[in-house]
């Protein structure tokens, strides 16, 4: 067996958005270990681990979102090569590097839909850990991947399982049926409506299963994590939204199942990791061996799978709703989700209230599916809008 750490002859080049994150300082652990080398690295505003980063994997240009971040880390590898930028558009030059293979996108927010974008346009496939893309603007992105010839990799584990249960189904006649798409069910499986009152945030913030970033912690807790999920399967596997069921699974190890016409189920099934779906990310089409510890189903002895209970967690149903309407819902839930959960963050607004906030943008007007697909402008208007609507409904409701 080859040694985990020999370098592989195919190894992609790598562009690394959001590198100081959960999922990009596990992308760093993969890709050092497959030998792949890193073109551009890119983070808000955690100036201290870039720099280390940049002096270990020494890529061309390393990204500071913030600006001051940028011009501190400028200083800092004075002495280096290192090309320094800031801003978004700095995330988009990275996005579309000359010489990088592939562009692996594991910032946190729909942020990250302008870079997909840029990486796409660029004839970039593009590995994508950042659902909020999708959300956002998944017409857009799909449209642009396949004008293009460009290819998405699913890096969020579900998807990476769907991704990997496909391998092989031929495109012409996929006979697909349904997917399932499990869900953890987060810290707070099995609390009635009233108990979800009570809970607060340092509650919110203990996964069962995982360790991930604050924000994707909160949308697990709430099951909005899932909801994304669901617009995001719809649009990476071209499924329509009824198509695709959620189960709780409480144990993580089924990471999700696709069901053919005759009715044969597949699934993928592994250790709770993510190092192993950023992995086939990287190595796609190929496999190779990985340090993640090897499933022995007899530890676990039996796995347990539930129904969503819809009353207490109600954003898997808004997210539904909102992409079979479609147009600008996807996107406005997305906003108004991602608003929300900064105001619980700073413990502004309850935990039930983040529902209550997402809910509310199936009452308002937006363009739906039948105006066609929307820009990135109406994309980004729409969003900028229902984060200040939000605000404001937020501070009426801690009135
Ligand atoms: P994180 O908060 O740990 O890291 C986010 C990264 O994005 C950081 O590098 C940060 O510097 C950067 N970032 C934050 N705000 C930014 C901004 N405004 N502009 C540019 N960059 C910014 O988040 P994470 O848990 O690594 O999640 C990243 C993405 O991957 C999310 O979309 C999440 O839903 C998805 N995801 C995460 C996991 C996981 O296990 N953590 C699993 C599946 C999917
Ligand atoms: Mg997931």
């Amino acid at each position: 067996m080859a040694a985990l750490s020999n370098p592989i002859s195919d190894a992609k080049r790598l562009v690394l958005l959001g590198s100081t994150g959960s999922i990009g300082t596990q992308a760093l652990e993969v890709a050092e270990k497959l030998g792949c080398p890193v073109v551009a690295l890119t983070a808000h505003s955690r100036v201290e681990t870039m720099e280390e980063q940049v002096r270990r994997f020494r890529p061309r240009l390393a990204v500071m979102v913030e600006e001051k971040a940028a011009a501190d880390l400028r200083v800092r590898l004075a002495d280096t090569p290192v090309r320094v930028e800031a801003g978004v558009d700095g995330l988009c030059e990275a996005a579309c590097l000359e010489g990088a293979d592939l562009v692996l996108n594991s910032v946190v927010g729909m942020v990250g839909l302008r870079p997909t974008l840029a990486a796409l346009e660029a004839g970039r496939d593009v590995a994508l850990a950042n659902k909020e893309t999708l959300v956002a603007g998944g017409a857009l992105v799909m449209e642009a991947a396949a004008r293009q010839g460009a290819r998405l990799l699913p890096v969020d584990s579900e998807h990476s399982a769907i991704f990997q249960c496909l391998q092989g189904a031929p495109p012409e006649n996929r006979a697909l049926r349904r997917l399932i798409l499990t869900a953890s069910g987060g810290p707070f499986f099995g609390k009635s409506r009233e108990e979800l009152k009570r809970v607060g945030l340092q509650e919110a913030l203990k996964h069962p299963n995982w360790s991930m970033g604050a924000k994707i912690t909160i949308d697990s807790a709430t099951m909005m994590n899932k909801g994304l999920e669901l617009i995001e399967a719809r649009w990476l596997f071209d499924v329509p939204p009824e198509n695709i069921d959620i189960i709780i699974h409480r144990e993580s190890v089924v990471h999700s199942l696709i069901e053919y016409d005759d009715h044969s189920v597949i699934a993928q099934l592994g250790v709770p990791d993510m190092r192993l779906p950023i992995q086939y990310a990287l190595t796609w089409p190929m496999r190779r061996p990985s340090p993640v510890k090897a499933l022995h189903l007899t530890e676990w002895g039996k796995l347990t799978f539930f129904p969503p209970d819809d009353e207490a967690f109600p954003c898997i149903g808004i997210c539904r709703e909102a992409v079979t309407r479609g147009g600008l819902y996807p996107a406005a839930v997305n906003a108004a989700n991602e608003e929300a959960v900064a105001l619980f963050r700073k413990e502004r607004i309850g935990f039930l209230d983040i529902g209550e906030l997402v809910g509310a943008m199936l009452e308002r007007p937006f363009p739906g599916a039948g105006r066609g697909i929307p820009s990135l402008e109406e994309i980004l208007a729409a969003d900028r809008e229902v984060r200040r609507y939000t605000a404001e409904a937020a501070q009426r409701l801690a009135r």
